[in-house]
């Protein structure tokens, strides 16, 4: 395979590579082979390969939404480190890779903005469509136009946005649980705004205040998505919003602030933050997420899911 993989692409392979330092958790196992396209024409390469050679793989951004298994994967990892973009009127076409608080302030010097939100957010801008990601009301989708992907079928193809089925902290990417039939995405166009940069400065400060409050450590951000509720109790009215719940509240209500398994626990600060104090396992993550799923199922009767995906854990 080692051999394969490195005539079809032609770029470097390298063999049981550790993947914790590659996420923003710090947890996981080694990828059995682990790949790094440096731009665009690498991932599509080493896309198209994978695809045509129906091995596992999966495509890493910034990690920062992942729980890796200890044992690692066995199959492709391709690092997707691709990052250039390029200008049409108000359209921004961007590859995948680039990191989400690099193209805001590339943007902003271009007097580009529209996305401030997302800054503080430490994951790629593929990362970001995949899970939709969002925050302060507003999400990635309602900037993207397009997005330019390696099908299934090994077919490079764009799909419009309305065709990418966009929900709260979810896409058509991540409704599909294996990755091999997801697709990937190599490039997004996004629509901007033109503005005036030191209103757009003001903006990124604005939020990254508003983020400095935030839990500190290791971990991957909000654990769970906020669930959709059907009844909305009395004493909930206060914190319900579009219909959900914040995760949060409900964790709070059951105590979990503080809550550990081995070295891994939940953040005295936030309720939805699970912190890994340095050594922390993927089993001692995943044993916390399952004891506070069952008590909040057993106390309110509502089913936790989680925002992060699991990854080798089959
Ligand atoms: C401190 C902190 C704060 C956070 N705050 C927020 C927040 O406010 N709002 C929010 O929504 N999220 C937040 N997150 C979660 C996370 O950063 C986002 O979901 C982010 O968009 C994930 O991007 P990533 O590149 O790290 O993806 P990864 O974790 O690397 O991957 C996530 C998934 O996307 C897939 N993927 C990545 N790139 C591609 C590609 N090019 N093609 C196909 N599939 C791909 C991966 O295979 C995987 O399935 C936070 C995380 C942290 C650690």
């Amino acid at each position: 395979m080692l051999d394969t993989l490195k005539e079809k692409t032609g770029l470097k392979v390298q063999e049981n590579v550790p993947l914790k330092n590659l996420t923003t958790i710090h947890i996981g196992g080694n990828a059995r082979y682990f790949i790094e396209a440096r731009d665009v024409h690498e991932l599509l390469a080493v896309a198209k390969t994978v695809v045509e050679l129906g091995v596992k793989f999966f495509i890493l951004g910034g990690g920062s939404n992942l729980i890796i298994s200890d044992s690692g994967f066995e199959g492709v990892v391709i690092k997707n480190e691709s990052g250039d973009m390029s200008i049409e009127s108000n359209e921004v076409m961007v590859d995948s890779g680039i990191k989400l608080p690099v193209l805001i302030r590339k943007l902003a010097e271009l007097d580009m903005g529209g996305l401030e939100f997302l800054c503080g957010i430490p994951g790629t801008l593929g990362g970001a469509v995949v899970n939709n990601a969002g925050a302060f009301g507003d999400s990635i989708s309602n900037h993207i136009k397009s997005v330019t992907i390696l099908d299934h079928k090994g077919e490079v193809r764009i799909v419009l946005k309305n065709d990418l089925q966009f929900g709260y902290r979810s896409s058509i990417f991540k409704q599909i649980s294996e990755h091999e039939k997801r697709g990937i995405i190599l490039r997004v166009r996004l629509i901007l705004r033109k503005g005036a940069r030191e209103e757009i400065a003001r903006k990124i400060n604005n939020y990254l205040r508003l983020r400095a409050d935030q839990p500190k450590g290791l971990s991957c951000g909000s654990y769970f998505k906020n669930p959709k509720i059907e009844l909305i109790e009395k004493e909930w009215e206060q914190v319900v919003k579009d219909g959900r719940i914040p995760a949060g509240y409900l964790l709070e209500q059951i105590n979990a602030k503080g809550r550990r398994d081995g070295a891994v626990f939940v953040s005295p600060k936030h309720a939805n933050w699970i912190i890994n104090k340095g050594k922390g396992k993927a089993e001692e993550v995943k044993r916390l997420a399952e004891s506070l799923k069952a008590e909040v199922d057993r106390r309110f009767g509502i089913q936790l899911e989680e925002e992060v995906e699991y990854i080798g854990f089959d």
